[in-house]
């Protein structure tokens, strides 16, 4: 060894060198691999100390004598051919404890006189790079499966050429390929993208390093064969490499094909239908529970002259008609009690027009999952309807005023032509005489009726009123209509009471209930009538036997010119006004009126008054 060392150069040096070398050195000499030499490094390494020196290997290193170091040593001593470790690992005992290590190494042969008399050992502890290695290549390891299994679709581009590195399940399934797609180039993978601009968008993204993320992208695919449209929120990302230099790009991207369409659906639904709103003649409008608009067609916020953001703080009593506005709040709150389809009449003011229009206002009420979700409704125009008919009552006004005069002329000719006819004992004409008289009477009393109507429906009719015994007037009535019907009319007044109301007219209404039910029961022989005090109110109930009316009819029998429908309409002349007028009363004079009808049966007609201690 010393005649070795005095070869080349001092010892001293070469000890130096062994022991300041930021390498772990040993010399190894002889068929039992004597440790001749070793550096501190080594020393550390082995977790030994120098008192190892001039022990064979396998004394000094005990733990290794299972492992292959000995084996590989004596190769390298037999073959003389070197020998390199790569993160071998070596299990060695430091400080008493059996660890994992792992080594870089070189075994050469040492020469002397052409002959091998040892092996070098030049060695690295890699432990900590081998486990950091490992760690990285486990977590890899989880994120590749993590991709793998994620919802999202993933997929790597290597290099400028767009190399299909990755492409999670996912992603060959939205491409609508199989997985032999990976190392082809995306653009030969997936040619459809040819005319597309996301091969131009990737190359930029790797000329730039500026990733890019969109939103809902319209995408191209073929699948299953067939060009289809899809939509995904995808980003392309640059991965670098240690140097910091791009040499791939990420793809991650989420089909959202179905919410697009979905949504798209929903647009275009909607555009249709206020498209539809917006076409129609009317004003279209939907509501919550108490009334605040939360939408109109154009034709509404024309009139308003709002914007549809306008629309929920638009104070609709500033335009209605101060006549209109009480029943329109009261329909408005009974709605909201109790929604059920609403109808309500009244003016609007019309700010181009500058002047009141008429309009009719319906409200459906809509519910979601049993609950009141929105009014929706509409507004029609019907001014001139309006004032067709205001023109048609101010003709029946002048009409049947002017027909009023000749009749009562006419009326009191046929009395006299009667008196003169029977004088003179020509009592068969007398009797013609008196059938035109009570033709005349009929006439006049629809002539009366027309009258009436006309003056109700201007707000003209007047009301005399007094102070009168109801029981009274009930009986005065009865017996004038018995004298003119062969029915019985039988009468059952419990008690009485005094009213305060309009005599002439409360009577009339009395007579217009007998004279009905008469006329709605031919076949019958007897009409009831009932009075009956009740809560301070005095009920009057006329029921007959006859014809009776159908359930779902009978709330329109108090309406103008109301008259049943059909066959029935020649048998029973009539003008549908008697009840209209006989509502109007009652209601002016603070009562109500009803009427209980059964199909074939007959029909019980009520009124009430209040009692008053006038
Ligand atoms: P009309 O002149 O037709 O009798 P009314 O206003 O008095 O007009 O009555 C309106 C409608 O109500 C009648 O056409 C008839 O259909 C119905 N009606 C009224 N009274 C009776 C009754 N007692 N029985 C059956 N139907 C009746």
């Amino acid at each position: 060894m010393k005649n070795f060392l005095q070869h080349h150069v001092s010892f001293d040096s070469l000890a130096t060198l062994f022991s300041q070398a930021p390498v772990a050195l040993a010399m190894l000499m002889g068929e039992n691999q004597v440790v001749e030499i070793a550096n501190q490094h080594i020393l550390d390494l082995w977790g030994k100390s120098d008192s190892i020196i001039g022990k064979p290997l396998l004394e000094a290193l005990p733990e290794i004598k299972d492992q292959e170091f000995s084996k590989l040593l004596r190769e390298v001593y037999r073959s003389g051919k070197p020998y390199n470790g790569n993160n071998v690992l070596a299990k060695i005992e430091k400080n008493g404890v059996l660890s994992d290590c792992y080594f870089d190494f070189i075994y050469s042969p040492i020469l002397k006189d052409q002959e091998i008399t040892g092996v070098s050992v030049v060695a690295t502890e890699v432990t900590d790079k081998v486990l950091s290695e490992k760690k990285l290549w486990e977590s890899e390891l989880r994120f590749k499966e993590l991709v793998e299994t994620a919802d999202y679709s993933t997929a790597i581009y290597k290099g400028e050429d767009l190399i299909i590195e990755f492409a999670n399940d996912q992603m060959i399934k939205t491409w609508g390929k199989d997985k032999s797609v990976i190392g082809t180039k995306l653009e030969d993978a997936i040619p459809e993208l040819q005319n597309q601009p996301f091969i131009e968008v990737l190359k930029n993204v790797f000329k730039t390093g500026i990733p890019y993320i969109t939103q809902e992208d319209k995408v191209d695919l073929v699948v299953g064969g067939v060009l289809q449209t899809f939509y995904y929120n995808f980003s392309y990302k640059p991965l670098r490499d240690s140097k910091g230099e791009i040499y791939a790009i990420m793809n991650v991207a989420l089909n959202v094909t179905e919410l697009v369409n979905a949504r798209k659906k929903a647009e275009t639904n909607e555009y249709d239908y206020r498209n539809l709103s917006n076409a129609m003649p009317q004003m279209v409008w939907s509501a919550g529970l108490t009334g605040i608009l939360d939408y109109g067609n154009s034709n509404l916020l024309n009139l308003l002259n709002l914007t549809i953001d306008e629309i929920d703080q638009f104070d609709f009593t500033k335009i209605i008609h101060p006549d209109d506005l009480p029943n329109v709040q009261k329909v408005w709150e009974e709605a909201a009690k109790n929604p059920q389809q609403f109808e309500v009449e009244y003016r609007m003011f019309d700010r181009k027009k500058n002047e009141y229009i008429w309009y009719l206002t319906t409200g459906t009420p809509f519910f979601k999952d049993g609950e009141f979700y929105k009014w929706i409704g509409t507004n029609t125009d019907i001014n001139e309807f309006k004032n067709l008919v205001k023109q048609k009552d101010t003709f029946l006004g002048i009409a049947s005023h002017e027909l009023k005069t000749p009749l009562t002329s006419l009326k009191l000719y046929a009395q006299v032509l009667e008196k003169m006819l029977r004088k003179s004992g020509d009592e068969k004409s007398a009797e013609f005489a008196k059938k035109m008289d009570l033709q005349v009477v009929k006439l006049t009393s629809l002539i009366g009726d027309l009258l009436d109507v006309t003056k109700i429906n201007s707000g003209k009719i007047h009301l005399n009123q007094s102070c009168f015994d109801f029981a009274k007037l009930v009986l005065e009535t009865a017996e004038e209509m018995q004298m003119s019907t062969s029915h019985k009319i039988e009468i059952y007044a419990k008690n009485g009471g005094m009213v305060f109301a309009d005599k002439e007219r409360i009577g009339q209404v009395m007579i217009n209930l007998i004279s009905n039910a008469i006329k709605y029961s031919p076949d019958a022989d007897r009409i009831i009538i009932e009075t009956e005090q009740k809560d301070n109110n005095i009920i009057y109930t006329v029921k007959d036997f006859g014809i009776g009316m159908p359930e779902d009819k009978k709330h329109l029998a108090f309406e103008q010119y109301y008259r049943v429908s059909g066959d029935e309409q020649s048998t029973f002349p009539g003008l549908g006004l008697g009840l209209y007028i006989a509502a109007q009363i009652v209601e002016r004079s603070g009562g109500k009126i009803w009427v209980h009808s059964i199909l074939g049966k007959g029909s019980t007609f009520s009124f009430s008054l209040p009692l008053s201690d006038c």
